[in-house]
């Protein structure tokens, strides 16, 4: 730390994305990402743009904003785009959160959230999931605190019924809740139908996960009016041109691509699928998943071990050292033929234990 480094960030631990080595090729499983690379219209939208870079991005990503609304049933003004999902949840935690308007989510969900509570001095409530690792509603209701809940969570894929966020929202108006659903598209159900309904709810999403383009940077935040104009002053206060040209251009092409995107979608579902039975197969213990991910542990070999055994023989997967959840590792949905490697892979590294 500089000498300069203000003091009100002293204390601040960075988030930590997944590792991303350099040293050889890996089958990546860590980061969630589509093994599917975005469609040929889309890659050839953001060829095109590139002509036009020596120009600002349209602060209001006017067209993009209009398909997106249109594709998910929305208003133009009930929808922010931004640089990932990242960058509406650290909006929204600075518009709707400060030191006396905490922010309650649970003790195991995505890491991010006690960053940017942390990064704004905003006081953090962090409720444990149950022993089965679910989300309890009753949780959430009754308490004065605003509410993130990833749905579905990470890393645990686990989803609550819709009834059950409706409930959570509908039990107190004068707090905001904020449904993260960067991995809806994967089998649970979205909230974004409930916000014309209740003016305090706010749905995140993301173009990283099931449109595959973690590396273009594109999320979104859908809410009532009121609160997008909230979100549009924070963003206007840090960011305007937060969407880039070719970010944006690959949005478009992405939104009118829809199909390809969806039916990729259906594919990692399969081969989900494929990968909780072979895991459970092996005698793991598998969390019922609706994200692109599955969360599993064995009785036959600690979850660092199966990390580093994994990333020895080329695959990479997420361990957290995080109590509770040690003896896990999250494991990203690939193509079928990296799925059926990394069980390959886990039946080797069992089998040389046994001996
Ligand atoms: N929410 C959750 C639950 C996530 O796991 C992630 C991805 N790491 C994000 C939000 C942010 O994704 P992005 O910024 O790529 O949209």
């Amino acid at each position: 730390m500089s000498r300069f480094f203000s003091q009100k960030y002293s204390a601040l631990e960075a988030y930590v994305p997944g590792e991303q080595p350099r040293d050889m090729k890996y089958i990546k499983l860590n980061t969630n990402e589509s093994p599917f690379p975005p469609s040929k219209k889309t890659e050839e939208a953001v060829l095109a743009e590139a002509k036009k870079l020596n120009l600002y991005s349209d602060p209001e990503s006017y067209e993009l904003t209009s398909l997106t609304a249109e594709l998910f049933g929305v208003g133009y003004d009930e929808i922010l785009m931004t640089n990932g999902s990242d960058e509406i949840l650290n909006f929204a935690f600075m518009a709707f959160c400060d030191s006396e308007h905490g922010i309650a989510f649970p003790d195991i969900t995505y890491g991010f959230y006690p960053v940017f509570a942390a990064l704004n001095g905003i006081p953090c409530k962090e409720i444990p999931l149950k022993d089965d690792f679910t989300v309890c509603p009753d949780d959430y209701v009754g308490i004065p605190e605003n509410v993130v809940i990833a749905n579905p969570n990470a890393p645990t894929g686990i989803c609550l019924p819709l009834s059950e966020i409706e409930r959570i929202v509908a039990s107190d108006k004068n707090r905001v809740v904020i449904i993260d659903e960067a991995y809806v598209d994967f089998g649970a159900e979205s909230a974004i139908g409930l916000i014309k309904k209740y003016d305090n709810l706010l749905v995140t999403g993301t173009f990283s996960k099931s449109r595959s383009l973690a590396g273009g940077r594109l999320g979104f935040g859908i809410g009532s009016e009121e609160l997008i104009r909230d979100l549009k002053t924070v963003k206007y206060s840090t960011n305007p041109y937060n969407v880039n040209r070719m970010t944006s251009a690959a949005g478009i092409a992405a939104v009118r691509d829809n199909e390809y995107y969806m039916q990729n979608a259906r594919t990692v579902i399969k081969n989900r699928a494929y990968t909780e039975e072979a895991l459970r197969s092996l005698g793991f213990n598998v969390l019922e998943s609706s994200a692109n991910f599955v969360f599993a542990e064995s009785p036959d070999i600690s979850g660092e071990e199966l990390y580093l055994s994994l990333k020895k023989k080329g695959i990479l997967v997420r361990h957290f050292n995080k109590k509770r959840i040690e003896n896990f590792n999250r494991i990203t949905i690939g193509t079928l033929d990296e799925m059926k490697a990394f069980v390959r892979a886990v039946e080797e590294i069992l089998k040389e234990k046994r001996k």
